[in-house]
C-alpha cells in the first residue's frame, strides 16, 4: 500500500486527503471474503446472502379472497339485487371442496380458498343474508372482484433475491414466503477491536484523576454488532509498546479485520503508530474531514486494520464513512448510493474552508410541511451527547464557509447507516 502521493492529496495550501479519495483507496484495497456457509433462515438476520434465490412455487400459491365476504359467478349477479343461495364456507386452510353452481355461493373469508366456478368475491359489507340467502346490494361484482391471483407477488422461476442482498426483515419474510428454509451466505466478518490510552476506564471502574471512562469500546460493539459481525472486544489498551504490541499481534491472529481508537495522531505516549510500523503496513492519513482528521488504514499480519480517532463523535463518524464501506464490501453487499437528501437549513451554519465537515443535525418537518434541518448545537469532536441528539449529518463541503438559513444543505440521514 503507498502513501497517498503529494499530487492527489498534498497539493498546495491544502495538504490532507480527500473523503472521496479516501474511501475510494479504501474500497479499492479490500476485496469480498470468499468463504460461504448455509444458515437457517432464523439465523439470517444481517447477512449477506451468497447465492441467487429462485422461487420453486407460485404466490400467492392459489386464487384467494383479499376480503370476508361471498365467492359468488359474476354471471349469475347481473340483475337488480340478485339473490344466490349460501352452500358452504371457505375458511383460511380448510377450503369449501365442491364447484359452485348457477345460483350459488360460499361464505368466504381473507386468505381462504377461492371455490371452483367462483370469479368474484363480495365484500359482506354489501350483502344482507337471509339464512342460507344472500342479496347483493347496489353492487354488480366483476370478474376479479377481491381475489388474489396465484403467482400476482411472485411467480415459479422468478428471482427472489440475488446474491449481495444483506438479509433483512422484508428479504427473511420474502424467502419464507417461497418455502426456502436455509439460504448460503457469507462467512461473518470477525473483527477485533480496543481502546487504547492510559486515561481509559471501564464503566464498572471508578476513574482515577485524570481519567475518564471509554465509551468509544461500547459505541463500536453496537455499530458492530448491528452489521451482523462477530465482535472481538479486547479490552483497554495502555499507551504501553509491549501490551499494545500483544495486543495487535492477538488481533491479527483472530480477525479479519482490527479496529482499534485513539493513538493515531501523533502523540508522545502513542505506540499505536509505532508498532503498526513495525507489524504492518499502514498508511497515516490526514484527511480533509471534522471530525476525524487523522485516519490509519492498512494492513496488521493478514488482518485489515483501521485506526479511528480517539474522539468519540470522530469515531462514529469515521466508523460511518470509511469502515462501514469497507465493511459492506468485505461482505460480498452489493454497492448502493448513499441517502442523500437536500433539505432546508433551519439556521446559519458556519465553518472553516479546507475540510469537508460532517456536522451533527436534526431533521424535522417544519410547519410549513418543508423537511428542515437544525444543527445540534457545538459541534466538538468530545461531545457524544450531540450524536445522540441528532438523527443526520449534514455534510458541509471542504471549500464552504457559510450557509444560509433557508439554503438548501445535504444531510445523511443515520437510518443509511443501518
Ligand atoms: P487520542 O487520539 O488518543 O489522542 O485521543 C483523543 C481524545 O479522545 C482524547 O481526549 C482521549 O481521551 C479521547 N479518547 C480516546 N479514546 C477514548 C475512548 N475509548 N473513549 C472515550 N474517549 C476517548
Ligand atoms: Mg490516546
Amino acid at each position: 500500500m503507498n502513501p497517498p502521493s503529494t499530487d492527489d492529496c498534498l497539493t498546495a495550501g491544502n495538504p490532507l486527503l480527500s473523503v472521496e479519495l479516501g474511501r475510494q483507496r479504501i474500497l479499492n484495497a479490500v476485496e469480498v471474503l470468499p468463504e460461504k456457509e448455509s444458515v437457517a433462515l432464523h439465523n439470517a438476520l444481517g447477512r449477506v446472502l451468497a447465492e441467487r434465490v429462485i422461487s420453486a412455487i407460485d404466490v400467492p400459491p392459489f386464487a384467494n379472497s383479499a376480503m370476508d365476504g361471498y365467492a359468488v359467478r359474476c354471471a349469475d349477479c347481473e340483475t337488480n339485487a340478485p339473490r344466490l343461495t349460501v352452500i358452504g364456507s371457505s375458511f383460511a386452510g380448510v377450503p369449501f371442496e365442491a364447484q359452485l353452481q348457477a345460483g350459488q355461493c360460499v361464505r368466504i373469508m381473507t386468505g381462504a380458498m377461492l371455490p371452483e366456478g367462483a370469479d368474484a368475491v363480495v365484500m359482506q359489507e354489501h350483502v344482507s343474508r337471509e339464512t342460507d340467502m344472500i342479496v347483493i346490494h347496489d353492487r354488480t361484482p366483476c370478474v376479479g372482484d377481491n381475489i388474489r391471483y396465484p403467482g400476482e407477488d411472485t411467480r415459479r422461476g422468478d428471482v427472489v433475491l440475488t446474491p449481495g442482498t444483506r438479509l433483512k426483515a422484508a428479504e427473511l419474510g420474502l424467502l419464507a414466503s417461497v418455502g426456502v428454509a436455509e439460504v448460503q451466505v457469507r462467512r461473518r466478518l470477525r473483527v477485533a477491536f480496543f481502546s487504547t490510552g492510559d486515561e481509559l476506564v471501564d464503566v464498572d471502574t471508578t476513574p482515577g484523576p485524570g481519567q475518564i471512562y471509554d465509551s468509544n469500546r461500547h459505541t463500536l460493539h453496537a455499530l458492530l454488532s448491528q452489521t451482523g459481525l462477530e465482535c472481538h472486544d479486547l479490552g483497554v489498551i495502555a499507551d504501553d509498546r509491549d501490551a499494545v504490541r500483544t495486543a495487535f499481534q492477538r488481533a491479527a491472529e483472530i480477525a479479519d479485520l482490527i479496529l482499534t481508537t485513539g493513538g493515531v495522531s501523533v502523540g508522545e505516549a502513542d505506540y499505536v503508530t509505532e508498532t503498526l510500523r513495525e507489524l504492518g503496513e499502514v498508511d497515516f492519513w490526514r484527511m480533509a474531514v471534522k471530525p476525524g482528521k487523522p485516519l490509519a488504514f492498512g494492513r496488521v499480519q493478514r488482518a485489515w486494520f483501521f485506526g479511528l480517532p480517539g474522539n468519540p463523535v470522530s469515531v462514529m463518524a469515521t466508523f460511518y464513512q470509511f469502515v462501514l464501506p469497507a465493511l459492506r464490501k468485505l461482505q460480498g453487499e452489493t454497492p448502493r448510493a448513499p441517502l442523500i437528501l437536500q433539505v432546508r437549513s433551519g439556521e446559519r451554519l458556519q465553518k472553516a474552508a479546507g475540510r469537508m465537515e460532517f456536522q451533527r443535525g436534526i431533521l424535522h418537518c417544519a410547519e410549513d410541511g418543508e423537511w428542515t434541518v437544525t444543527s445540534t448545537g457545538k459541534q466538538d469532536s468530545h461531545m457524544l451527547s450531540s450524536m445522540s441528539r441528532a438523527n443526520c449529518f449534514i455534510l458541509l463541503p471542504a471549500e464552504t464557509t457559510l450557509a444560509e438559513r433557508g439554503e438548501l444543505v445535504s444531510v445523511q440521514p443515520f437510518c443509511d447507516f443501518a
